[in-house]
């Protein structure tokens, strides 16, 4: 999925290393092609703020820096969802965080 814009960054790129960047396990020269991707592709950036959203409470509440499989799936669907337009990014991860997932409203 992408913007429809061209880019020098392919979308599908930039989302598949979207958790080296997070973690700056990239060159720089990379981290700068993805930020400048950011920059010019709003549905890119609303999956990266939604990762790093993540990131930051799975630091909190854990203490750690990797995000447990288990969330990142669970994070991923999301991401479907938002895709497919059911579910809007703005929604409080928080929440879904602290209670089980309803199984998804057909
Ligand atoms: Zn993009
Ligand atoms: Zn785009």
């Amino acid at each position: 999925m992408s913007c429809g814009e061209p880019h020098e960054t392919d979308c599908s790129e930039v989302l598949d290393h979207l958790y080296e960047f997070l973690d700056h396990e990239m060159p720089d020269s990379d981290c700068t092609k993805f930020e400048v991707h950011f920059e010019e592709c709003s549905p890119c950036l609303e999956k990266y703020g939604l990762e790093q959203a993540v990131k930051k409470l799975v630091k909190r509440c854990c203490g750690q820096d990797d995000v447990p499989s288990d969330l990142r799936s669970k994070v991923m669907g999301r991401i479907d969802l938002i895709r497919s337009g059911q579910a809007v990014p703005e929604q409080d991860l928080t929440a879904a965080e602290s209670e089980q997932p309803t199984a998804a409203k057909e």
